[in-house]
């Protein structure tokens, strides 16, 4: 039986709260009730292996490091990888390890190992790897989403690793961000829902053998820096805070998540490691999350050095643990964490009872998540880790994730038996199909790693369209001892010439591997050696496939007229290729739909959603079009809308909203259509968004097939939230918009909650 947590709440909004386990809250007590400080600071300390050891993947050993850690000190937590990925086996034995010297202390606490599973256990070598977030996104799938979920969770449990640092739920609403990729797009409804699948896929049933915790991060609004740079500062004041980047987390905790990571920036001045008010009043208070919150990577001390907010690292610390922080990512010195926290514990600065409820959050989520019962896995309990069941999830992610933007004359799909000139930095690297995060942090490995195990773009067309048929020749490559993004040109005019024996040009260009603060960029057009192939190419006459492989949306607009068609594959993972190539030859109909606006302009960034401005009054026309709006992608057949009909003409603010319409495939072949509602709220008091999403659903259709899908949602949904940080429905007007198709509904009265 569940007992529903007493949360104090504030008068806002009511979300959600977090239910616990009568039984586990008696072991929790007992526990806490045994444990000196020194057991209790240590619980609270996350140390990176590499510091506890020598050597990478399977050929790490811990030093007499790891002992006095875990013996000495009682860390309770350890993260990270060792340089390059360990096997399932040698995971087995780094956390048994580990494990067993937890083993030997009095209390005998398992370790809580801790590890970036990005984009499917990508830290264990031979795991299945999924597209990036942002390619999951572009599925419109919260079904893929939720397996991914699965795999991911699945793998990391047969690795021994109990904790994933993922979902990211940061909204990507700046494309200069370098790690817009990490997240499911900009929208708040859309990152939302698929933030609460992948939660979900991750986490249920809490406790089974191949489950995880998740990390929801980086809690909040770490995506929006003013300058576009990683983990630099935003200004965002709180009725926007709360009405764009809290919801996927209020969804997310909703969810059941167990465990928040902090942004590692500022918002408003305050780093957000010391805001208490994030951190305990509104996650732990009006969200009423029971997990626990866990620091960026040496957040603390930045707190100190970085953001001179104090004098010594040790005020930091208390400063961060009295904002609401249970565990800090410190990640190397334990000792004088640890040392430091008793001691202003002792001094009186941070309250015994704060040590208390962080401990007692920690130890809560291990024992839900069985770590006393089963601290150590054995990956032959694991069959599927790696095998045949989940690569045909993660190809299928990637199926669904790639987006047809254009497609003159209907180019693609490729002729049969067509001659292809394959060209681009992408065209020939696992590295560019899968990002950072892959098998390293900047995932600049990958090649060396996987290489024979999966299928470049070049490898999967040669299979698929006969060696013979299929011509390399780079043009650029990313030049090595540059920026992670920085290429060079090999030889344009080899390319140009190797043009003229082929019906088309793929040309695969984009981006190279890189995450967080290395992947920061001044400039968000394509590289001018990119550029110039492009051009090149498109003066031979033949018809130029754009092929985008990319982390965050890099400006075409110079070459975009010149293209046939473009397709953008995001960062689809070590099975993206085989994905893409179906694409082309027209074996998978294309259905993904781009969850970010793709700009056409580097000085014009805003997402769809954005406030209305002089001259600009419709972002999907006239001079501020983009490149792309959101949500747009085509298919290779046709769908036709019809019968957009409203439930009423006139509703309360308490009712429930019913739209339905009709999509036919009037098309020639089967395909997937994702339906999108948007609504408008036309006049409103605080400036209304041009138009939201507020619904969509993923749905299949043979040709000549329709259906009719039906959305309700509570009006209440459609709620701004105003200056006075309440929610508000106001009367008045409200648009709504399916698939071209437009009507209107009013609301009767106002109301604020
Ligand atoms: C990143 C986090 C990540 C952590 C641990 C940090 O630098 O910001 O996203 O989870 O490192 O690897």
């Amino acid at each position: 039986s569940l007992l529903a947590l007493t949360v104090v709440m504030t008068g806002l909004s009511t979300t959600a709260q977090q239910t616990l386990n009568p039984t586990i809250e008696r072991r929790v007590d007992a526990l806490l009730r045994s444990m000196t400080l020194q057991e209790k600071v240590g619980q609270m300390a996350q140390v990176s292996i590499e510091s506890l050891g020598t050597g990478e993947g399977n050929n790490f050993r811990f030093s007499e490091k790891m002992r006095d850690a875990v013996v000495n000190y009682k860390v309770g937590s350890i993260l990270n990888n060792p340089g390059y990925p360990p096997t399932p086996d040698a995971w087995n034995r780094i956390v048994g390890e580990i494990q067993s010297a937890a083993a030997g202390t009095p209390r005998r606490i398992p370790v809580l190992y801790g590890l970036d599973d990005i984009h499917g256990a990508n830290y264990v070598n031979g795991s299945t790897l999924f597209p990036q977030q942002i390619g999951q996104a572009a599925t419109w799938n919260r079904e893929l989403v939720r397996q991914a979920g699965v795999v991911t969770a699945y793998e990391g449990r047969a690795a021994g690793v109990p904790w994933t640092f993922s979902p990211v739920l940061d909204l990507g609403v700046n494309p200069l961000w370098p790690r817009l990729w990490e997240g499911f797009g900009e929208d708040p409804f859309l990152v939302s829902e698929l933030g609460a699948a992948f939660v979900r896929g991750v986490q249920d049933p809490l406790g089974a053998k191949d489950k995880l915790i998740v990390s929801l991060k980086h809690y909040m609004a770490y995506s929006d820096p003013k300058s576009g740079k990683d983990r630099t500062d935003a200004w965002i004041p709180e009725h926007y805070l709360r009405e764009y980047h809290l919801p996927a987390y209020v969804a997310a905790v909703k969810a059941g998540a167990r465990n928040v990571m902090v942004n590692s920036a500022l918002i408003n001045g305050v780093p957000t490691h010391v805001n208490k008010q994030i951190l305990t009043d509104i996650l732990k208070g009006e969200l009423g999350f029971t997990g626990f919150i866990v620091t960026d990577w040496q957040d603390i001390e930045n707190v100190y050095r970085r953001d001179r907010m104090t004098n010594s690292i040790k005020e930091a610390i208390a400063l961060a643990i009295n904002a609401g922080n249970d565990m800090s990512m410190i990640p190397y010195d334990y000792k004088s964490f640890t040392t430091d926290l008793i001691a202003l514990v002792k001094e009186g600065k941070v309250k015994q009872s704060r040590i208390d409820d962080a401990v007692r959050r920690i130890l809560r989520v291990k024992m839900e998540i069985g770590l006393f019962e089963m601290p150590v896995t054995n990956v032959r309990d694991y069959p599927k880790f790696g095998g045949k069941e989940h690569a045909q999830i993660a190809y299928n992610t990637a199926a669904e994730s790639m987006t047809l933007l254009k497609n003159e004359r209907g180019t693609l799909p490729l002729r049969a038996g067509a001659r292809v000139l394959v060209t681009g930095p992408n065209a020939n690297s696992l590295r560019a199909l899968n990002g950072g995060w892959t098998y390293t942090w900047q995932g600049e490995r990958t090649d060396e790693i996987a290489a024979g195990r999966y299928h470049t773009i070049v490898d999967a067309l040669r299979e698929k369209m006969g060696a013979a048929n299929v011509t390399h020749v780079p043009g650029v490559l990313y030049s090595k001892q540059g920026k992670y993004f920085e290429d060079s040109v090999v030889s344009i005019d080899a390319a140009v010439q190797a043009a003229a024996g082929a019906d088309y040009v793929l040309l695969c260009i984009g981006e190279n591997s890189y995450t967080e603060t290395p992947g920061n960029t001044n400039d968000l057009n394509l590289s001018d050696n990119q550029l110039a192939l492009a051009r090149a190419l498109q003066a031979t006459g033949k018809p130029v496939v754009l092929i985008l492989n990319e982390g965050r949306p890099r400006i075409i607009s110079r070459i975009e007229p010149g293209a046939a068609a473009i397709v953008h594959t995001y960062l689809p993972g070590n099975y993206g290729a085989d994905a893409l190539v179906d694409i082309l030859t027209g074996a998978v109909n294309p259905s993904g739909k781009l969850p970010i606006t793709y700009p056409r302009y580097a000085n014009d960034l805003a997402p769809y959603h954005h406030k209305p401005s002089e001259g600009a009054t419709n972002p999907q026309g006239g001079e501020t079009a983009p490149q792309f709006p959101f949500g747009f992608g085509l298919s290779y057949t046709q769908f036709t809308y019809s019968a957009l009909r409203i439930g009423r003409t006139a509703y309360a603010p308490t009712d429930t909203l019913e739209v339905s319409v009709t999509v036919a495939n009037t098309g020639g072949r089967e395909g997937k259509e994702v339906v999108q509602l948007f609504v408008s709220d036309l006049v409103a008091s605080l400036t209304p968004d041009i138009t939201r999403l507020r619904g969509f659903e993923k749905i299949a259709l043979r040709p000549g097939e329709s259906r009719t899908v039906r959305f309700r949602l509570p009006v209440k949904a459609l709620a701004f939230v105003g200056t006075d940080l309440r929610k508000h429905v106001e009367a008045g007007t409200f648009e709504v918009r399916v698939g071209g198709l437009k009507g209107t509904f009013s609301v009767g009265k106002d109301l604020v909650f």
